[in-house]
């Protein structure tokens, strides 16, 4: 299988180094694919290669640069088995999820195309009769993006479309472990006639070196990241040294409260729906669940039965509903937070172990497993867990449950399920979080707002928010007779 190449100006080319990097099916550690190991030089000219492309692309009428998105969109439409196919080869997250993430990414672009061309500026009433005052909306111009491997399509998506519709060109850096969903997406974009230089992408081995090229050469003006805080830290202090515009969604520790009044089964079946969605591995996932004591032992019991009815198998398997962890590192994670919360008292209701047989061996499975019992200083209570271990703690007052989903420096999702209204609106308004789930697990589309607050982020990506992250605001002043 020939290597996939940088796709840089238009042309795809091989990296400077020579050099080339395999991507492995975590199920199975079998190598799908080869792609290049990009390095800074190779960074450097895709930033020129888009730093070319913008004067013509930024000037292009909005309809037209939607028409080529529409086109996209309908390719990747076309396309979506041998797409979801790949994600999972790469990912390992079952075909059905992967099916939902390219249907969830092809609508970035029809949603970016429609909202694009609405980027409307404002007639402003001046301070004086001889002047008339109208804001602008343009591109920012070069983008620098860089993507996770846990959503390797929607992740990719959520970013270049919105931008490539204001008009800015896009330099991306995709997770050397899924690349070759992005690489797919760039040629379709290609096939959709999007011009040489528009959208570049580098793939490579050194993140560190391709991130901070990328967050610090003068000709980049936004850096668009999604990942972890760790990483967000460091390149907000890069990104700072040419004040370039930043956009940053990072980790999360999602809370998930349910009140005695709640649904039971509504709230059991979506908490565990959510929490398999990718075996844990999303931002949004519910982290740490608490119910009002109450309910706590009926709530323990059904999420524990949920959980021990899932399928853990190989994501090409249609009859697997998890699938295995992306590396041996993200299993050493969950049976190091899982023997810190057991040491301490915890409770497995169900799971609290790798899973291992024919067809697992080669590959990272680890059991959905519940816990009770936790304590609110376990590392499970307070680091993203990105697995499937889902701790369950117990309140028994509002405002205790309020602190306790509080007491987080992360702040991007946070869930709860409630019949009482009022209550509703309180958690909604006191929640210190970007995103709320109220009786919904799935708090998500490109329709809607997505980002943190606290250590989770900066800004806001889909909904109008997401094209908006990718304009400046032009003042216009016009002196009249
Ligand atoms: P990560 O290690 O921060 O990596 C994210 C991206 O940054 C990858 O492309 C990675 O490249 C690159 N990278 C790693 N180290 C870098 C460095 N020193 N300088 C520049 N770039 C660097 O995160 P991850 O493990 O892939 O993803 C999981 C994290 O993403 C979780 O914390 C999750 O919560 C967060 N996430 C947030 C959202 C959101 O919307 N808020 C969505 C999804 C995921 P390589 O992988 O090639 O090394």
């Amino acid at each position: 299988m020939p290597a996939e190449r940088l796709f840089i100006g238009g042309v795809w080319r091989e990296a400077g180094s020579g050099g080339t990097v395999a991507v492995t099916d975590p199920a199975s550690g079998a190598v799908v694919g080869t792609v290049q190991d990009g390095g800074v030089a190779d960074a450097r000219e895709a930033i020129i290669a888009a730093a070319d492309a913008f004067p013509s692309w930024s000037r292009l009428p909005a309809i037209e640069r939607a028409e080529i998105l529409f086109r996209a969109h309908d390719l990747m439409r076309a396309d979506a088995e041998a797409l979801a196919r790949l994600l999972t080869l790469e990912n390992g997250k079952p075909l059905a999820e992967a099916r939902a993430e390219i249907a969830s990414a092809a609508s970035y672009f029809r949603w970016s195309a429609e909202e694009a061309k609405r980027a409307y500026g404002r007639t402003i009433p001046a301070q004086r009769a001889d002047r008339r005052q109208i804001t602008l909306r343009q591109a920012v111009g070069v983008v620098a993006a860089i993507t996770p491997w846990n959503f390797p399509a929607s992740m990719v998506n959520r970013k270049i479309c919105p931008a490539l519709a204001a008009g800015c060109t896009v330099i991306l850096k995709p997770a050397i472990k899924t690349p070759l969903s992005a690489l797919a997406i760039a040629k379709l974009l290609e096939a959709a006639g999007l011009p040489g230089g528009v959208l570049n992408i580098v793939t490579g081995s050194d993140s560190e070196a391709l991130g901070r090229e990328l967050t610090t050469h003068p000709l980049v003006r936004k850096v668009t990241f999604t990942g972890s805080t760790e990483v967000g830290r460091q390149l907000m202090m890069l990104a700072s040294g040419t004040v370039k515009r930043l956009s940053l969604e990072l980790g999360g520790h999602a809370p998930v409260i349910v009140f005695a009044d709640a649904d039971l089964d509504l709230a059991s079946s979506a908490i565990i729906d959510a929490k398999a969605r990718n075996n844990g591995q999303s931002c949004i996932s519910p982290n740490r669940v608490y119910a009002e004591r109450s309910v706590a032992d009926e709530l323990g019991r059904r999420l524990a039965g949920r959980a021990a009815d899932l399928r853990v198998g190989p994501g090409l398997d249609d009859r697997s509903n998890v699938g295995p962890l992306i590396d041996a590192c993200a299993l050493a994670k969950v049976e190091a937070q899982l023997a810190d919360a057991v040491a301490g008292g915890a409770v497995v209701l169900t799971g609290g172990h790798r899973l291992t047989g024919e067809a697992m061996d080669k590959g990272h499975f680890f059991a959905p497993t519940v816990l009770t019992g936790v304590q609110g200083d376990m590392r499970v209570m307070r680091e993203e867990t990105f697995g499937p271990l889902l701790p369950l703690a117990s309140f028994d007052t509002d405002a205790e449950a309020l602190r306790l989903a509080n007491d987080s420096e992360y702040g991007l999702a946070a869930y709860f399920f409630t019949r009482d209204l009022s209550r509703a609106w309180r958690f909604a308004e006191g929640l210190d979080y970007g995103i709320i789930g109220i009786n919904d697990a799935v708090p998500s589309g490109a329709q809607l707002p997505f980002g943190g607050v606290k250590q989770s982020g900066l800004g806001r990506e889909n909904g109008v928010e997401g094209i908006d992250a990718y304009l400046e605001t032009k003042a216009v002043s016009i002196g009249i007779d």
